[in-house]
């Protein structure tokens, strides 16, 4: 795949953030570059022009930011996936451990419908734990994942291919080893 250096390079890195020793993937650098935001949203979109997608489900919170542009790009609705206690309405959800202890995220029941063909998007995939969550939430209400895509992977930690696993295709398009 291209290297597409000029996103990584718009993406700072931020050394014991949240806890020590964690390199934090900081992408607010590059949705502030007015180039390189719209470059990322045309490369995540470019496999899925005329696939027929119905809804873009965005993770909160970075994923909204991404996934309004791509539903947008394909003309598509977008689905919140949001932390548990978030939404207004009736919702379904779906546990995911985290390193200590373990967290929820949900959808609203009727934001999906069986069948629906829906593109799942976040800003980076770590250990796949949130968006294996996601897929599986949005499964169970019947739609189908179609695909899942991010701009950063963290290849190491094993969870592009964690949702590979699922049946899911990944794409990503910077990897920070
Ligand atoms: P995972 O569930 O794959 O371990 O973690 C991915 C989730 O945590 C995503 O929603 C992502 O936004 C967030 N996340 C974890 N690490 C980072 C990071 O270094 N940078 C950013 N921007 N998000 C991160």
């Amino acid at each position: 795949r291209p290297s597409f250096s000029d996103l990584k390079n718009a993406i700072r890195t931020i050394p014991d953030h949240p806890a020590p020793g964690i390199l934090f993937r900081d992408i607010t650098t590059l949705l502030g570059d007015a180039r390189a935001f719209r470059r990322a949203v045309d490369e995540l979109v470019q496999p899925f022009a005329g696939l027929k997608i119905a809804k873009i489900a965005g993770i909160e919170a970075r994923g909204f930011i991404l996934g309004g542009a791509v539903a947008h790009q394909l003309s598509a609705g977008f689905v919140p996936v949001r932390k548990k206690g978030k939404l207004p309405f009736q919702t379904v959800s779906m546990p995911y451990s985290l390193e200590y202890g373990s967290d929820e995220i949900e959808v609203h029941k009727d934001a999906v419908s069986p069948g629906e063909r829906v593109l799942l998007v976040d800003d980076l995939v770590a250990t796949g734990g949130t968006a294996e969550a996601a897929v599986k939430l949005l499964s169970s209400l019947g739609a189908e994942v179609v695909a899942a895509c991010f701009i950063v992977d963290l290849p190491d930690l094993g969870g592009a291919d964690k949702v590979r696993r699922l049946g899911v295709p990944v794409r990503t398009l910077v990897s920070f080893e």
